[in-house]
């Protein structure tokens, strides 16, 4: 591979890096390469037709695009429409199913009783004050205190360890706060202006947005195996895992990663949902997928058959990392790495695993907006201004 006079290198072409390069190739005119590791572009957001079936599923796990950010839903609408898809979850326990997060249906159904909103709080007194929890120490206690200990066992508790492989005991109470918990009977996933899922699926999207002549696109290529021969002039705008960049100098971050399991069912509808949580800690599967109800709005999808996707959450090898882990030793790692990341010159680290936060496709797109806002602006200045550059080259 030619790197000689690329100005500009993105390693990755998940959104983050799909985003840089279309807007470097579209606005600023400039030329790009993009490489990435895996065989098709996309990142964790590739979707696929499934050849059994012609069902269009999301190979990394179901993914629902959602936002309430204006400038972000204007750029995605450039390169695809959307389906009008609206996310529910449901969940299964002890053979019945129940709305997820936990809201007034949920509590209703669970305890066979008909309470109204300005009911619930005292309902739920009763149950918290027999725990006697005075400061919550713990994500157990934390969700205890939330909704009582019969809510948290059936719905919290084998799903958490299922997810997490740790009891909930010695997880801390920080987690909770993003598990959504309502007295109403709100079942939308989201508090989120638009969702939706791509009428021709995410594939499509990162196709049209590196589909120009700016653009060239190296698959199997993994930066690691020619990094010695980029130029020092080349700006580096890498979305990989940022402990690697670094040579894992301070040690490995940790990650969550999934493990995903195909089956075919010689019906048209296996569950009546795209995601079926399984709570219960004897069910080894934490979700079943059903990718066929993301596009109610395909009618040429098969009536005697259909796709199903058992998710099984695990400890990552290295292979696949997907979920950061929020603990202290991660913690500490990540903030030694980022301070080495403000001494290089050139090179921008961003994106899920450059930043190792967990960001949604939409806090994505976002930050890869804001950060070619600056290089884009940067490039200006450069134009117009003579260079003060010492010229070494030197990246760090
Ligand atoms: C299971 C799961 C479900 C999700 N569901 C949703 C959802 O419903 N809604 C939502 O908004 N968000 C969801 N997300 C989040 C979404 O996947 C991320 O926001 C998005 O993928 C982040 O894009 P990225 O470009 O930062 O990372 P990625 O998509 O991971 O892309 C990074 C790319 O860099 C490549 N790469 C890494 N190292 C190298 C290297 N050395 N050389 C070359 N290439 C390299 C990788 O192969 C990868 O293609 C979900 C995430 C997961 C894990």
């Amino acid at each position: 591979m030619n790197l000689e006079g690329v100005k500009y290198l993105v390693v990755g072409s998940g959104f983050f890096g799909a985003v840089i390069a279309e807007r470097i190739a579209n606005i600023m005119n400039e030329k790009v390469l993009v490489i990435e590791k895996r065989g098709h572009i996309g990142g964790n957001c590739h979707s696929i037709d499934d050849k059994e079936t012609g069902i269009h599923y999301h190979l990394y796990g179901t993914h629902i695009f959602h936002t309430s950010n204006k400038r972000v839903w204007e750029y995605i609408n450039k390169f695809t429409e959307f389906n009008g898809y609206f996310h529910q979850v449901l969940t299964r326990h002890n053979g019945k199913v129940y709305q997820m997060p936990v809201n007034l249906e949920t509590i209703n159904s669970f305890y066979n009783v008909d309470l109204k909103p300005f009911e619930v709080e005292e309902f739920l007194r009763k149950e918290i004050e027999k725990e006697n929890i005075k400061e919550p120490a713990n994500f157990e206690e934390k969700a205890i205190s939330m909704m009582g200990r019969p809510l948290y066992e059936a719905f919290i508790k084998g799903y958490t360890l299922k997810q997490w492989q740790k009891d909930p005991k010695d997880m801390p109470d920080s987690i909770l706060k993003r598990l959504p918990f309502r007295t109403n009977y709100n079942e939308s996933y989201y508090y989120s202006r638009w969702q939706g899922i791509p009428v021709d699926g995410y594939g499509e999207i990162f196709r049209k947005m590196l589909k120009h002549p700016n653009i060239e696109v190296q698959l199997n290529t993994d930066f690691f195996q020619i990094r010695d021969k980029v130029d020092p002039e080349t700006m580096i705008i890498y979305s990989g895992p940022i402990d690697q960049f670094f040579d894992y100098k301070y040690g490995k971050l940790e990650y969550r990663t999934l493990r995903f399991e195909m089956e075919v069912h010689n019906v048209e509808d296996y569950q009546g949902t795209s995601v079926m949580n399984y709570a219960d800690v004897e069910i080894p599967y934490t979700r079943i997928h059903e990718p066929r109800h993301l596009h109610p709005e395909r009618t040429d999808y098969p009536k005697d058959k259909t796709l199903i996707i058992k998710e099984y959450s695990m400890l990552d090898d290295g292979t696949n990392p997907y979920y950061p882990i929020n603990d202290e030793r991660n913690q500490n790692l990540i903030l030694k790495y980022r301070d080495e990341v403000s001494t290089l010159k050139n090179v921008k680290i961003s994106g899920r695993l450059g930043e190792y936060r967990y960001f949604d496709m939409h806090d994505t797109i976002n930050h890869a907006l804001e950060l070619f806002d600056k290089i884009s602006k940067n490039n200006l200045s450069n134009k117009t201004t003579p260079s003060l550059s010492n010229g070494n080259g030197r990246r760090n």
